[in-house]
């Protein structure tokens, strides 16, 4: 398991939650990237020091943000679809594609985030689709405690 910052200090308001999908970031920080920021066309993103700031009640979860992370530190959340679950769109690095996210299929479940390791698969896949660069654009429903938690690696 990887030994990441605990990111959920980083999360939106709960009435910004309830009005559906927004960004989130889990960027550890980078000191010179910022390609996040750039993507965003609305402003909603601020790299004032190493770590992007995302400006929640701005996100119109157009997930340009999300595409533009190479390392896959953004995320689209939306804890609006079901009570105990949440549908999170990601973008997979290639990295973690090779170590065996290949080959997924819609309705697969799967092993993806840190909390939770060898245990049961966490994640139902909605979406799956290969870029060409070699990462995966995934949409995805698992619990509400997976959002904020950073992939297995
Ligand atoms: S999802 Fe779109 S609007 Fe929201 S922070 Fe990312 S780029 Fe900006
Ligand atoms: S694009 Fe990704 S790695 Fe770069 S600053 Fe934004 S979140 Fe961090």
């Amino acid at each position: 398991m990887c030994n990441e910052p605990n990111y959920i200090d980083r999360a939106p308001s709960p009435s910004r939650l309830m009005r559906g999908r927004v960004a989130v970031c889990l960027c550890p920080g980078q000191d010179k990237c910022g390609l996040c920021a750039s993507a965003c066309g609305f402003g909603a993103i601020a790299k004032r020091g190493r770590v992007p700031e995302v400006a929640h009640d701005e996100c119109i979860a157009c997930g340009a943000c999300v595409r533009a992370c190479p390392f896959g530190n953004m995320r689209l959340i939306d804890f609006t679809k079901a009570e105990d679950t949440a549908e999170l769109t990601l973008k997979i690095p290639k990295k973690l594609v090779q170590n065996g996210l290949s080959a997924l299929a819609d309705g697969d479940m799967i092993s993806l985030f840190a909390v939770g390791e060898g245990q049961s698969p966490d994640s139902e896949v909605l979406q799956a689709h290969y870029l060409d660069g070699g990462e995966l654009s995934l949409r995805v429903r698992t619990a509400k405690g997976n959002a904020f938690a950073p992939f297995k690696c």
